[in-house]
């Protein structure tokens, strides 16, 4: 049957005669049944990818274009004069995801469908997901984001399993959200939910009442990146996660015929970063209930579980006090300690032990030990954890530490949000990329055509104007789509560095301002949410915020320059603004960023990367070569050292620098005072010259120099757009596919 009939069946009219919101609910009941029509993949042993956060985005179109009929549909709708981008506004965007790691988890259950392996995905359900940002007297406030509406992806399923916490006894329900494979088949996100989830407690903004876990429990996404906050309510999350999938797998594996001692060879359990821990006491204690020993249970666990640390951040790695433990989940104390004892009896090294002298559980250190891989997710960070921050565990374990370097999913971050380029690249190259992202490297045969860099030119300029048009539709601020586009969107975290970038801002006002204007103007974009309980964090949005407001309304500069803070920053957003952008901002101090993902958005989006050698920009470098990106800053050898020896003290760049002195003093002007919070900014200003952490002064005299050179280049237009292309053409390494199909060879075998 034709689409068009399908969706007409579904509808029962004419598209013609229905509403936009009605054929969104009509398409999205196709998808589903054309979905489950594909099996999946029924190999005895199954993947189960564990995560707290799973970031999948508006799920419509991702899903037409992997069912292999988004084009058919487009066109089909566009004769009944109906607009495909007009209806997916009918979607929500389920926010199930702070930033990059959960945004890692949806793009790697992309690529397990496409590849067709046998795996699902386990997460919770949160009913709001992250905070939705809303900016008022230029500071962030936050909102409640619900995402579900009566027609959504979430399909209830008759699964439940009892969770019995200290207190109390919930029942968690099965809810599962359909994972089209490209061309493939169609796996499944599992995600766990509480009955009786209250969305009444919610005070204002996103206050609620913590203690009622009965009512409270899936209600929101944990809020904090990196930022540990010892709440017990994130344990009780934490449990409920595991609980629910570790019962889920066990049911799964006997049904197939395992006896439990063989555990391992029906699932592999891939723990993504220490939030999901606990599953690995929680399968032992199961799996003794169901009469195995201590020992063999603790063995077969071992074998099953694979672990990904996704940071070196000491404050982001979790540890929980037992306390805590002892309150919300006391049956599994004893297990912890046992294997606490393990490790106790076979090492004297304090570092390596589960337990610290303070009583509290690392979450890490039980990973390490009781799994059978762990790996980073870039070169680089891989090589500081074997190096240092684990090196303690990397001597007595030297073959269960690999790398795998992150990768995304080019059906979202190419097919889906770069129309124009992925036909151009077809029409180049043929199709054969979008199944093997190798073939991009195709391209370099059209490094010194002239007529092909002009096109990628037209093509940006085209998705500039787009962009222009949105920025002003949604914040009503209006950009020049000529100018350069250089663009930092991630989370803030001080980390990242987007003071750096502020400063250069400043820097370029105070410029323009004494009459040394830009031979191209210039926008500078950022986009970020910070956590609620970070203040310095939103101080520097507060900054952004005040500077956007000068910047842009000082006639002297705004021809040349203007700043941009877009509000809200989520995947939707994601997927406009990189297409558009021509320089991508990836400054975070050398030796933090573990991989960074937007970085390879960028580049296959034909931006060229600004950035320090950190996380995959390493990898991103050795690929392009050094004409081909942006490089400054400190090594993460010297950046580590520097905390090593502790000798860094700001304070001096500030008094001995007179540049940075003049921009981090306009920092609480007269003119930024009379638009921003004085305790906010005086709040920054002391941050930086007092204790600036994360290392912003060392690299700023080249950062500028750096940036500028590149503004210089992007002159020269066809060059610049070659760099395009040979960045285009080597991002096919950054394919999430290529990393899932390193995950299956190296750890998972399924
Ligand atoms: C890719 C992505 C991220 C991760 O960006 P980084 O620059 O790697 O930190 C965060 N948020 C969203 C919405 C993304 O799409």
């Amino acid at each position: 049957m034709k689409v068009l009939d399908r969706i007409e069946n579904q509808l029962g009219k004419k598209v013609s005669e229905a509403t936009n919101e009605e054929i969104y609910v009509g398409l999205l009941k196709l998808v589903n049944q054309m979905a489950e029509c594909k099996s999946g993949n029924n190999a005895k042993k199954k993947l189960y990818y564990i995560s707290a956060e799973f970031l999948i985005g508006k799920l419509l179109s991702n899903n037409l274009i992997n069912l292999g009929i988004y084009d058919e549909v487009r066109e089909e709708l566009k004769k009944a004069g109906k607009d495909l981008c007009e209806i997916e506004e009918f979607e929500n965007e389920p926010s199930l995801g702070n930033g990059g790691l959960g945004r890692l988890a949806a793009c790697f259950l992309d690529s397990i469908a496409t590849l067709g392996l046998n795996g699902d995905g386990v997460g919770l359900n949160y009913h709001f997901g992250l905070f939705k940002q809303v900016f008022k007297n230029n500071t962030q406030t936050t909102m409640p984001d619900a995402w579900i509406s009566d027609n959504n992806w979430l399909n209830k399923t008759d699964i439940t399993y009892n969770i019995k916490f200290k207190d109390k006894n919930v029942v968690s329900r099965m809810y599962d959200i359909n994972v089209t494979g490209y061309n493939n088949q169609t796996n499944k996100l599992h995600l766990f939910d509480i009955e009786g989830i209250d969305e009444h407690i919610i005070e204002e903004g996103i206050g609620f009442d913590k203690n009622q876990i009965d009512k409270n429990l899936t209600l929101f996404l944990y809020p904090d990146d990196s930022d540990e906050a010892g709440r017990i309510l994130r344990i009780y999350q934490q449990y409920f996660l595991v609980s629910s999938a570790a019962q889920l797998i066990i049911d799964e594996c006997i049904s197939k015929g395992s006896n439990l001692k063989d555990l391992n060879e029906y699932a592999v359990i891939q723990i993504n970063d220490t939030h999901p821990t606990m599953v690995i006491p929680e399968l032992i204690r199961l799996l003794c209930e169901r009469g195995l020993e201590m020992d063999e249970a603790i063995e077969v666990v071992k074998k099953t579980c694979a672990y990904t640390n996704h940071t070196i951040l000491a404050e982001a790695l979790e540890k929980w006090p037992m306390e805590y433990l002892k309150k919300a989940v006391p049956q599994l104390i004893p297990i912890i300690e046992v294997l606490d004892n393990k490790i106790r009896r076979k090492y004297s090294n304090e570092k390596l032990y589960i337990i610290d002298c303070v009583e509290r559980v690392h979450m890490a250190h039980i990973d390490i030990h009781y799994s059978f891989s762990v790996n980073g997710v870039a070169s680089l960070h891989t090589d500081i954890l074997q190096n240092e921050e684990l090196n303690e565990f990397y001597k007595i374990y030297p073959d269960k530490f690999n790398n795998k370097t992150n990768g995304i999913t080019f059906r979202r971050w190419l097919l889906k949000s770069n129309k124009q380029l992925t036909n151009y690249i077809e029409q180049l190259i043929g199709d054969e990329f979008k199944k093997d992202s190798f073939e991009l490297k195709k391209l370099l045969e059209y490094m010194n055509d002239e007529n092909a860099l002009k096109k990628l030119l037209e093509i940006k300029a085209e998705k500039k104007a787009e962009l222009k048009d949105y920025i002003l539709k949604e914040q009503g601020i209006e950009v020049d789509e000529n100018s350069i586009f250089d663009i930092q969107v991630k989370r803030l975290h001080e980390y990242k560095r987007q003071q750096l970038n502020m400063l250069f801002v400043i820097k370029k006002y105070l410029d323009i301002k004494n009459g040394d204007k830009p031979s191209t103007p210039i926008t500078v974009i950022f986009g970020a949410k910070a956590a609620p309980a970070y203040v310095i964090a939103q101080d520097i949005i507060h900054a952004i915020l005040c500077l956007q407001q000068i910047v842009n309304n000082d006639n002297d500069v705004n021809k040349y320059l203007k700043v941009v803070m877009i509000e809200n920053y989520n995947v939707t957003r994601a997927e406009k603004l990189i297409p558009a952008c021509d320089i991508s901002e990836q400054i975070s101090l050398a030796s933090k960023e573990a991989s960074g993902t937007g970085n390879m958005k960028f580049m296959l989006n034909g931006a060229i990367t600004l950035g320090t050698e950190d996380g995959a920009n390493v990898e991103i470098h050795q690929l392009v070569g050094d004409d081909n990106i942006y490089i400054f800053g400190d090594s993460s050898d010297v950046v580590v050292e520097r905390y090593k020896n502790g000798d860094y003290i700001a304070r001096e760049y500030y008094e001995k620098n007179n540049d940075i002195k003049k921009i981090v003093d306009f920092i609480v002007c007269e003119n930024m005072l009379k638009v921003g919070n004085k305790e906010r900014l005086e709040r920054l200003k002391n941050e930086l010259i007092n204790k600036d952490w994360f290392m912003t002064f060392p690299d700023f005299d080249e950062y500028v120099q750096v940036r500028e050179k590149a503004y210089k280049d992007y002159e020269n237009r066809l060059l610049w757009s070659k760099k395009m292309l040979i960045n285009i053409a080597n991002a096919g390494y950054f394919s999430s596919d290529r990393t899932i199909e390193e995950y299956n060879r190296e750890i998972w075998n399924v």
